[in-house]
């Protein structure tokens, strides 16, 4: 396409990616698919095409894994001192921030999310996994045990641990935060020693493929090959690998749900993170203004597309009203339109079945009986060119039982839902399937620390909403999912553990006592 037709002025080198046919990468090499399909890639602001994207099968993942195998097992990789390594996975940060204006743009131009967003915290946030993960490659150890066998007396042994990475870890990401996920992802298993096949989103392949583009060379060929293509194709291709040795997915319960049983299968570990339908508890001692602002960003940013969204906005009935007032006033004031507009704050959903999905959960409140106090259908406005701008929508007199209490719309839907006291805000913020994230709204520190132990999610928030970093763990309770991601547990879950038992001192123990 042509990009000056769009009224922004685009990086030139996302000009020339929009005019080219993107290709794998696998083996240190840009190779093209044996499946010789091809998908769209499509801009939700205005439904036009991108650029195209080879579309890999099971073959091209067969490959990609061969090459993963093989430079994981010739030590490509793990012989790589750590102090190098950590260099390496450093200087990827330092290019992703150098290539900033690029990634933000092909972020909001596939994804529909605000170039400002993608510039300010999508980007930044990515480099600095690398830099964070960067530092854990030195800081990988095992423990010294003093060892004492009580059926080997006189014996004496030398016996400690050391943590290997697992192998070849295949890696599945979403489409609603492309770029990120990927560096989630790539950068604890780099960090820990492992050979990576990733296959992003079909909907969102641009910025990964772009990172390839920028960093490919700095990795040994085969560490890190990247398959684009279909979920049910080239994504169950690689989660039904004999040769991969985990598997790490973000994305929908029900597609998690198929990748565990992929996983069990081989019995292999496998880490989700997953849906969310997340409470978010303002109470009438809450500083009412910071509360809005935590609930407008908790719902309405990335359009709603993330799975920690604040979809349930639980409001103390005592301050329902006013409270409700205020945040539709708010969400009045949000510029929704062009993503690649500086000041805009609401982009389109990012896919047509995604558009589609939202607009009929609207017709399920309504149908349900929830009142629509703003919002509620298509945005047709200023600045909509395309057709998959959503309104953002609050519902009041929404009850935990309904549909849109229970299941997550995946938009910029929120359902405000009242309640009586803090039994009852716990009661009806843990009833329900998922169990990804929870904000609390109070000035009472002890009220604070209460929910924040009893509530059935991941991460709580207290006075705040929607803060991540790569610093802390990051995952789900229920059906949000299983492992975390970020910190020091995201190393550990591409470790395995080995003891080691060394005699230094034998003895005459009877040999028929061991096991
Ligand atoms: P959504 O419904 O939001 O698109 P999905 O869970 O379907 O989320 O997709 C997330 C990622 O999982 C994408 O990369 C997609 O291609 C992939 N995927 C979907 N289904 C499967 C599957 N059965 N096996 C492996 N990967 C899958």
């Amino acid at each position: 396409m042509d990009a000056s037709i769009l009224n922004y002025t685009v990086n030139d080198n996302v000009a020339s990616f929009l005019n080219k046919t993107q290709k794998l990468y696998i083996g240190g090499k840009w190779v093209d698919t044996n499946s010789s399909k091809t998908f769209d890639v499509e801009d939700p602001a205005t439904g036009e095409k991108l650029a195209s994207c080879a579309a890999g099968n099971s073959k091209d993942i067969d490959l990609a894994v061969k090459a993963a195998r093989e430079a994981f097992d010739s030590g490509k990789w793990t012989s790589v001192p750590a102090n190098e390594k950590g260099k390496i996975i450093w200087k990827i940060g330092d290019l992703i921030d150098q290539h900033t204006e690029e990634l933000a743009q092909l972020e909001s131009l596939d994804n529909g999310k605000p170039v400002a967003v993608a510039g300010a915290a999508d980007v930044p946030l990515s480099s600095d996994i690398f830099r964070y993960m960067a530092g854990w490659a030195t800081k990988i150890e095992g423990e010294t045990i003093p060892i004492s066998v009580p059926y080997t007396p006189g014996a004496q042994y030398h016996s400690y641990t050391l943590r290997e990475p697992v192998g070849v870890v295949g890696q599945i990401i979403p489409w609603n935060f492309p770029l990120l996920m990927a560096a989630w992802k790539i950068a604890p298993a780099l960090a820990a020693g492992n050979c990576i096949v990733l296959k992003p989103a079909e909907q969102t392949p641009a910025s990964i493929l772009v990172l390839m583009e920028v960093i490919g060379d700095l990795l040994p060929p085969g560490v890190l090959n990247v398959v684009n293509g279909y979920g049910a194709e080239a994504g169950q291709a690689l989660a039904t690998s004999k040769r991969i040795a985990k598997i790490a997915f973000t994305g929908s319960d029900l597609s998690g749900q198929k990748i565990y049983e992929q996983g069990a299968k081989k019995l292999i570990p496998v880490t989700l993170e997953l849906g969310g339908k997340s409470p978010n508890i303002v109470f009438d001692d809450a500083d009412k203004e910071a509360a809005v602002m935590g609930a407008i960003s908790g719902i309405f940013a990335a359009t709603g597309q993330t799975c920690i969204a604040g979809s349930r906005l639980l409001v103390q009935k005592s301050i329902h009203d006013e409270f409700v007032a205020r945040l539709i006033e708010v969400a009045k004031t949000a510029k929704i339109g062009d993503p690649m507009s500086l000041d805009t704050h609401v982009g389109p959903v990012t896919t047509p079945p995604q558009f589609k999905k939202v607009m009929d959960y609207l017709d399920i409140a309504k149908a349900e009986g929830a009142n629509c106090v703003l919002g509620g259908g298509e945005y047709t406005g200023e600045g909509a060119k395309g057709s998959q701008f959503v309104e953002p929508t609050i519902f009041t007199g929404v009850s935990n039982d309904m549909r849109i209490a229970q299941e997550e719309v995946f938009g910029p839907v929120l359902s405000v839902i009242p309640f009586e006291d803090e039994a009852d805000a716990l009661r009806i913020g843990n009833d329900i399937n998922f169990g990804l994230a929870a904000g609390v709204w109070t000035s009472d520190m002890g009220r604070a620390i209460r929910m924040s132990e009893r509530l059935r999610a991941g991460t709580v928030w207290v006075n705040t909403y929607r803060v991540v970093s790569y610093m802390t763990p990051f995952g789900g309770y229920k059906r949000s999912g299983l492992g975390r991601e970020n910190g020091q547990q995201a190393i550990m879950a591409y470790l395995q553990q080995k003891s080691v038992w060394i005699a230094t001192e034998t003895s005459a123990a009877n040999p028929f006592v061991m096991k």
